[in-house]
């Protein structure tokens, strides 16, 4: 056993029109542990999760499709391990454990074309996370609904956003 419920914190730096900007990234992990030489970040669910759910197509599902949260919530704990323990992220394996889904043990992420998680998995997800990162402090991105009503039904905010 690794560590229980422990936060992991690191930052980004970016430019957002010609200003630079040091973003807090930070993450509460349930478990990580060790497997042999592979280190599992394990995200309990209490809802039931298939593997299907952690299959991504295409990498703009990340940024366009809300049902691919858990996902996105797997590489973003991914990213900020792997920035604050400067380790080998071809070590690292993370997933879920649904608790409505025991028998199915740890469903880990399933990457577009079977790809394996490795270094490349991060440095590409570190793209797309600074690209919305970059939208969201862009004062001149104007936010809007998404014009994807599928989306709001997973969406967080869908209570404050007004979307009928
Ligand atoms: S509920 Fe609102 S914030 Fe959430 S996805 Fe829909 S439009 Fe976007």
């Amino acid at each position: 056993m690794e560590d229980v419920e422990r936060k992991f914190v690191t930052n980004i730096r970016l430019n957002v029109r010609n200003q630079n900007c040091n973003v807090l990234l930070k993450g509460i992990f349930d478990r990580v542990d060790k497997i042999g030489n592979t280190i599992r970040i394990i995200d309990y669910k209490t809802g039931k999760v298939n593997q299907w759910d952690l299959n991504l197509r295409d990498w703009e599902n990340l940024i366009d499709d809300a049902k691919f949260d858990k996902c996105f919530q797997l590489l973003f704990y991914s990213y900020i391990y792997w920035k604050s323990n400067d380790t080998d992220i071809f070590n690292v394996t993370p997933g879920i454990i649904s608790f409505r889904n025991l028998k199915q043990g740890l469903l880990s992420i399933g990457l577009p074309k079977k790809e394996n998680f490795s270094q490349d998995t991060i440095l590409q997800f570190e793209n797309i996370l600074k690209a919305i990162l970059l939208d969201m402090l862009d004062a001149e991105v104007a936010y809007s609904q998404t014009s994807e009503e599928e989306n709001c039904k997973y969406c967080t905010f869908k209570s404050i956003c007004n979307r009928n």
